[in-house]
């Protein structure tokens, strides 16, 4: 198709560029990185293979060889400062044997229904991410946490108060300007509530654009921190007694460049589209959890006291609620999805949320909004809840829904355990 012609064209234009590095996920979110020098990838990017053996939640061994293809919309320059000179940027999608999206690619999966939205009912999905993280002391923090059994904050914070100058003003600004050099548009960027706490917020894109921003914005805060000899730490938990780290998901659905989600005549100017929306949400909030909180720190919190929420209601103040309506108007009208963690896979968030929200069912739940019902407090639940549930396997599937489940549950046996409880940020994952 044209933009790929016009890629591959430049590709081979512009002498700068080496090598290319295809970006993929895989089912547990963990974002992996192949780069092609750019020469092969020209001739050769129709019939790439790898192996997914070794890919987390990808092929049993015996049918290893998969298919990377090209995403070519999601295309991002790289300043040569933090990622090395001569290269650019692309997302893959995994393909299967007959040509198809690979189950447990989730990116793959995530783009076939947004598609389908667009085709069937002119429907674009909309997201914005609030990813918060923390910035701690060592290029290492997370695994030498295991030694020293706490993690060190770059400076004593306060929300929106940092000098400048101070390490995390200097880290924040750092990867701002690495964002804004990639094509993301960015809004504004502070110091969050706990200490060495951080927040950088762009514009919201399509579902996939706005998984894959993601994915590069944990990439460029470690990479940055790495440079500046820290950590940039994306688990929800990792110091109890403040606040942790959420990823709250703003959706919204346009179509014709109309927000669908807004009306004024509705409750909380919300169409009557948002309010069915937060309904299947809620009324499925058990079954999606583990998608949304897919690590045993995940659980930790899920703690109405830090501002996170673990209460399955829809709410426009209570920041402990599943779902808060924001206030906004007709262009930013949007649900706001607050329990989900930073370590979850955003395809996964973002596949789930939509597909819940719009193909799901409304339960026949008293009170649904604001019932009194809760998000399990630890991820056995989790996984239970997951399992038992007949709309997990129409969302991915038996297949990766058990591969997905075994993973989470390999994850969660291999933390030690203390007097009945779960050692605090014991279960370190490095997505
Ligand atoms: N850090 C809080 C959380 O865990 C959110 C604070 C906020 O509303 O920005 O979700
Ligand atoms: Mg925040
Ligand atoms: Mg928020």
């Amino acid at each position: 198709d044209k933009i790929q012609e016009e890629r591959l064209k430049y590709l081979t234009d512009t002498k700068g560029i080496k090598a290319v590095t295809v970006l993929f996920s895989d089912l547990e979110g963990r974002l992996h990185m192949l780069d092609y020098d750019k020469k092969f990838l020209v001739n050769s990017y129709d019939n790439l293979t790898f192996d997914g053996s070794s890919i987390r939640g990808f092929t049993a061994q015996k049918e290893s060889d998969l298919r990377l293809g090209l995403d070519w919309n999601a295309f991002y320059w790289t300043p040569s400062d933090v990622f090395g000179t001569g290269k650019v940027m692309v997302f893959g999608e995994v393909i299967d044997k007959n040509g198809a999206p690979y189950a447990a690619d989730l990116r793959g999966i995530l783009k076939q229904y947004a598609n389908k939205m667009y085709d069937e009912k002119g429907y674009t999905l909309n997201a914005a991410n609030e990813v918060e993280g923390f910035l701690f002391e060592g290029v290492d923090a997370e695994r030498s946490y295991h030694k020293t059994g706490s993690f060190e904050y770059v400076n004593a914070g306060g929300y929106y108060h940092s000098l400048p100058g101070d390490p995390l003003r200097e880290f924040i600004d750092t990867a701002a300007e690495v964002q804004r050099a990639m094509g993301f548009e960015n809004e504004k960027d502070h110091p969050e509530v706990a200490p060495s706490q951080f927040e950088i917020n762009y514009t919201y894109g399509d579902v996939v654009s706005a998984a894959d921003q993601i994915q590069l914005y944990k990439l460029i805060c470690r990479q940055v921190a790495t440079q500046m000899g820290m950590t940039a730490s994306f688990l929800p938990k990792p110091v109890t007694g403040v606040n942790g780290s959420g990823m709250h998901t703003n959706v919204s659905i346009t179509k014709d460049k109309k927000n669908l989600f807004f009306d004024k005549a509705g409750e909380e100017n919300m169409s009557d589209l948002a309010w069915s929306f937060i309904d299947k949400i809620l009324t499925h909030g058990n079954d999606i959890c583990l998608l949304l909180n897919s690590s045993v720190n995940a659980y930790r919190r899920l703690d109405p006291h830090f501002e996170a929420p673990n209460q399955i209601k829809a709410s426009a103040t209570d920041r402990g609620s599943m779902v808060r309506i924001p206030i906004g108007n007709e262009k930013s009208a949007r649900v706001e999805v607050r329990s989900v963690g930073p370590d979850a896979n955003p395809y996964g968030v973002l596949y789930s949320v939509f597909k819940t929200g719009l193909d799901g069912q409304v339960g026949n739940i008293e009170n649904l909004r604001q019932a009194a019902r809760y998000l399990p407090d630890n991820i056995y639940t989790a996984i239970e809840n997951f399992q038992g549930s007949e709309w997990i396997t129409s969302l991915l599937g038996s297949d990766v829904k058990e591969r997905f489940a075994e993973l989470k549950k390999a994850s969660a046996d291999r933390c030690p355990r203390l007097l009945g409880t779960v050692v605090k940020g014991s279960e370190v994952q490095f997505h």
